[in-house]
């Protein structure tokens, strides 16, 4: 059986208190990885082992507190192998009634956030001449979606900043891709009224909403050797919801 070992290799996952973070985070210490999470809020992990687990209250949009960040990883675990942009926040409203406030606000944490991180990131992985950057889009990033042109855009954003990152730092060793999920079931889609809810899920050729496990399980496959081929790509998990 193939199993995901991460044992020795250090990673970082920002947006870790709830949601799809907080499972990406738990399944990367199950596979033996230290990871270290970044969220605005703590969450409540004493169960983990303290050893191989680190939080750090910080805000992804800071471009000085990421490489504070970094910093700090490195002294603890001294080096950095994984990093995931997961960090994001949706505050939709349609284009002519959208405040710039709105818009700075998702685009600076969805878009500016990953950038922040991958930049710092980068320059500690570029050393090693390994590593590999993750970054959580959307199938509205790939699509557009009514309602989220703020969120669309930094999500179109992300994959271009992945695309690009790919070519800069393959010579590197460093591979560059992103996941985009559909409607997956937390904290964020909670919100939503009901009715757009079943929407989604009826958008689906499965018609099933997704779990954070199915995000946080590509997330372990990018993180992995066995993906060590595959670099600049964006692996949609959205159970068929955009074809
Ligand atoms: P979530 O439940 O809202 O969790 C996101 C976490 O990120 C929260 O703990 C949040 O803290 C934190 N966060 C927000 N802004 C931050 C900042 N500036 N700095 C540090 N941490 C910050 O969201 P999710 O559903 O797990 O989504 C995770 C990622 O997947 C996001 O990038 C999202 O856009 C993407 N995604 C989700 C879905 C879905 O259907 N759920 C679909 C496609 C893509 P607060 O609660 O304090 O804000």
């Amino acid at each position: 059986m193939i199993q995901v070992d991460l044992t020795g290799q250090v990673a970082v996952v920002t947006g870790a208190a709830q949601g799809i973070g907080e499972v990406i985070l738990s399944r990367l210490l199950e596979a033996g990885a230290s990871v270290v999470a970044i969220d605005l809020k703590a969450g409540d992990k004493c169960g983990f082992d303290q050893n191989r687990y680190l939080f750090i209250q910080s805000d992804v949009s800071d471009f000085d507190a990421a490489k504070e960040v970094v910093n700090r990883v490195l002294e603890r675990f001294g080096r950095l192998d994984i990093l995931v942009a997961n960090a994001g926040i949706n505050r939709d409203q349609v284009l002519w009634k959208m405040t710039k406030e709105n818009w700075a606000d998702v685009i600076n944490v969805d878009l500016g956030g990953a950038f922040n991180y991958f930049a710092a990131a980068s320059s500690a992985m570029k050393q090693q001449n390994s590593g590999k950057l993750i970054a959580i889009s959307s199938i509205n990033g790939l699509r557009g979606k009514f309602g989220q042109t703020n969120y669309s855009a930094a999500k179109a954003g992300v994959i271009g900043l992945v695309k690009a990152a790919a070519k800069e730092l393959g010579k590197y060793s460093i591979r560059v891709n992103a996941v985009a999920p559909g409607f997956i079931l937390t904290e964020m889609t909670d919100k939503m009224p009901e009715k757009y809810r079943n929407m989604a899920i009826e958008e689906t050729v499965l018609k099933k909403a997704g779990k954070p496990e199915d995000i946080a399980n590509a997330v372990l496959f990018l993180a992995s050797d066995l993906s060590s081929h595959i670099t600049g790509e964006v692996i949609k998990v959205d159970g068929g919801q955009y074809i």
